[in-house]
């Protein structure tokens, strides 16, 4: 077991009945893990081994730009974008960037929604890798890619904490590169 995994906690019925909600909020504020956000302390911390294990495979991606999804997917995007000396672009649910955005609609396990992506944030010739903490259904991230594609840029990678491989959310994301860390 991943030195992260036991900091995943289980919530049933949340946020309605009959969602087993995967919360990382325990990984997140695990106190070692931000404790020496520099150097090599860190290095056994939990939140460091799983930003090192999702950067791992990308290192040599020449990755321009981590798409990240609101919004526990910017707080793995952030540290994953250090991680790879890339930027970062947040894609955020609808109205809220100030900018021109791109907008994808997209259904989840539960509920249905919109997200966006300023229009300038990628293009062609840009490589991104888009990350989120949870794949389910994969409409989301589907949507997510879908922002990239519109911009013209390459997605050259999934990264994502946790899969929740009975939702089958791979198949809709069409044989792209996809790293998940931890599989329910
Ligand atoms: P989906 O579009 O169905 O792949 O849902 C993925 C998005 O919903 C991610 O942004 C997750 O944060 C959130 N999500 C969906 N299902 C769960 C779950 N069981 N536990 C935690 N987060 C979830």
């Amino acid at each position: 077991m991943a030195v992260y995994e036991h900091l995943i906690r289980d919530i049933p019925d949340f946020p309605t009945p009959g969602i087993l909600f995967r919360d990382i909020t325990p990984l997140l504020g695990d106190a070692s893990a931000l404790r020496a956000a520099t150097g090599e302390a860190w290095r056994s911390a939990p939140m460091r081994a799983a930003v090192d294990d999702l950067a791992a495979p990308f290192r040599d991606a020449a990755i321009d730009q981590v798409v990240a999804i609101e919004a526990r997917g910017y707080l793995l995007g952030a540290p994953l974008a250090v991680a790879l000396g890339a930027g970062l672009v947040p894609v955020r649910k609808r109205g809220k960037l100030p900018y021109e955005t791109y907008s994808a609609e997209y259904s989840l396990e539960y509920g249905a929604a919109a997200i966006e992506m300023h229009t300038d944030a990628l293009g062609p010739g840009h490589r991104a890798l888009v990350v989120d903490d949870v794949l389910a259904t994969g409409g989301t991230m589907a949507a997510a890619i879908e922002l990239v594609a519109r911009s013209g840029a390459e997605v050259a990678g999934v990264a994502t904490l946790i899969e929740l491989d009975a939702l089958g959310g791979r198949a809709r994301l069409g044989g792209r590169d996809i790293v998940a860390l931890i599989h329910y």
